[in-house]
């Protein structure tokens, strides 16, 4: 199957692209396409890659289209993903056509190729009621080994929009032949490199200067070239270069797992996200304790869940020893704020209490509100926790009993994408949502970088505290403790 993997930004490609590479057995694929999508494959899935490798080498077209279709006989289930749309400038139709001749039952599915998506991003409608009632996608870079261009200038000339792909090096010819063939040298165009992703610029100029201008900017592929009075449209309709996080990266240090929410909010914003997590959630070494606590659950008035991660933890162990929410009828539960709330409403469990802020300390009073004084309390937690919560109750007169569900362990290093923005000076923030996000970063971070620069977002007070303790001061700490407040309080912070 011929797969158009859109121009970039994971997001951007089709439910069924999702489906179709979720089903894959093998992957082979492009450059251009997206790294973010690997992910969504099968653990088990052949991933081939077929772009350039060492020193502009690229696999010829031959060998992809054997490759395709060997292991299609193979009974395979095999994508081809290719950057944008297959079948614009993609070659996707020769390796239909080489299907087709082996016999190999395909299917295409479209993407949305660069120049759509450097239109909508740059706030360019290729077309429009007024201005624009054709559009044309061009290629820059004829097949080398073609001796002339194939193009038609003259035709060219008269088509209200020109979307020029592959054309970086050859600006000057294509605005020449352009203006040779008649087209104004004051009709405006538009540079997009890297459409659609955070590192998008867009560089305006008119077709007459267009090569000059992008000699200045010292653009690089990939980039799309649009031509034509819809051009001009742009400073009124540019939206994706103003949003608030535009041009910032920012460094996520969150577990994986539980990085998507808060990565995705930022990207919505425009920053770059670079995920380097500093905490993996692990099982305790054995169970014995938990399982031993959950067998007499009935003993206690109170379960207290101090992270979505405890929460997590929590009922996973219920279902791997044969239970479900109905083991929790019968004793009280607390959250310590929404995400650990969402977690266990998932499994259809509400929580009895939830304290107006999200801290420990917040939780021990709103539980010592409700009268703790010679009740029952076992506390659901991590491996290292602040002993702060256990003690104020006991102060209260509870009596606490407390059982690790999970780890956290440190990553062997951070991700070398992290290292390389934070070595470079592109990181413009870090977000802490723990204190141990803070203390292993710090044991990760390589003794050169320096954080001076770096803008430091704490989740709360005891998240900021344990970065003052270091010496370093969190230009946000978020009100509540919530991821959304997290991302409204850099975002505030940037405009
Ligand atoms: N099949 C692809 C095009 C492949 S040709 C599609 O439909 O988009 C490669 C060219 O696509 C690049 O030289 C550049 O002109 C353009 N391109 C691909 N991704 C791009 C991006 N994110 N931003 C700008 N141009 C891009």
């Amino acid at each position: 199957m011929l797969l158009g993997a859109g121009p970039g930004d994971p997001d951007l490609l089709t439910v069924a692209g999702q489906k179709w590479l979720r089903r894959a057995d093998v992957v082979i694929y492009d450059r251009l396409a997206p790294p973010a999508l690997l992910r969504l494959c099968r653990d088990d899935a052949e991933l081939i890659y077929a772009g350039k490798v060492a020193r502009g080498y690229t696999v010829p077209q031959e060998q992809i289209a054997a490759l395709m279709v060997e292991k299609c006989r193979a009974g395979k289930c095999v994508v081809r993903l290719k950057g944008g749309d297959p079948l614009i400038f993609g070659r996707g139709g020769e390796e239909a056509e080489a299907m087709v001749q082996a016999g190999c039952a395909f299917r295409i599915v479209p993407g949305v190729t660069a120049g759509a998506a450097a239109g909508a991003y740059a706030g360019i409608p290729l077309t429009h009621r007024r201005d624009a009632s054709a559009v044309a996608f061009v290629t820059g870079q004829e097949d080398p080994e073609k001796e002339i261009s194939g193009l038609d200038w003259d035709a060219l000339a008269k088509i209200e929009t020109l979307v020029f792909y592959m054309a970086v090096g050859r600006l000057d010819a294509v605005a020449r032949q352009l203006m040779q063939a008649g087209r104004a040298g004051q009709t405006p165009a538009a540079i997009i490199q890297q459409a659609a992703t955070p590192m998008q610029r867009t560089i305006p100029a008119e077709l007459r200067s267009i090569a000059e201008e992008a000699k200045k900017a010292n653009v690089q592929p990939p980039a799309i070239i649009i031509i034509g009075d819809v051009a001009a449209m742009r400073k009124g309709l540019a939206w994706f270069e103003k949003l608030p996080m535009f041009g910032k990266t920012i460094l996520v240090t969150r577990a994986s797992r539980q990085a998507e929410g808060l990565s995705a909010r930022l990207g919505e914003l425009g920053a770059e996200v670079i995920v380097s997590p500093t905490v993996v959630i692990e099982p305790p070494e054995s169970f014995e304790s938990v399982d031993a606590a959950m067998s007499r659950l009935s003993e206690f008035d109170w379960l207290v869940l101090t992270s979505p991660n405890g929460a997590s933890a929590l009922t996973r162990r219920l279902a791997e020893s044969g239970m479900d929410a109905r083991a929790l009828g019968g004793v009280r539960l607390a959250a310590i704020g929404p995400a650990t709330a969402e977690v266990l409403r998932e499994k259809f469990i509400e929580p009895d209490l939830l304290p107006e802020t999200f801290t420990t300390d917040a939780l021990a009073e709103a539980l010592t509100a409700r009268g703790v004084q010679g009740k029952r309390l076992l506390l659901v937690r991590a491996d290292i926790a602040s002993e702060a919560l256990a003690e104020n109750l006991r102060v209260a007169g509870a009596e606490v009993e407390e059982t690790s569900i999970y780890r956290t362990g440190r990553p062997a290093a951070l991700a070398d994408e992290a290292i390389e923005a934070l070595r470079t000076g592109r990181a413009d923030w870090i977000t802490f949502t723990s204190s141990s996000t803070v203390e292993n970063f710090l044991a990760l971070a390589p003794s050169d970088v320096d954080l001076s620069g770096v803008k430091l977002a704490a989740i709360g007070p005891v998240t900021a505290g344990t970065l003052r303790s270091h010496g370093l001061d969190p230009a946000v700490v978020a009100w509540p403790h919530t991821i959304d407040a997290l991302v409204e309080a850099i975002a505030s912070l940037g405009r």
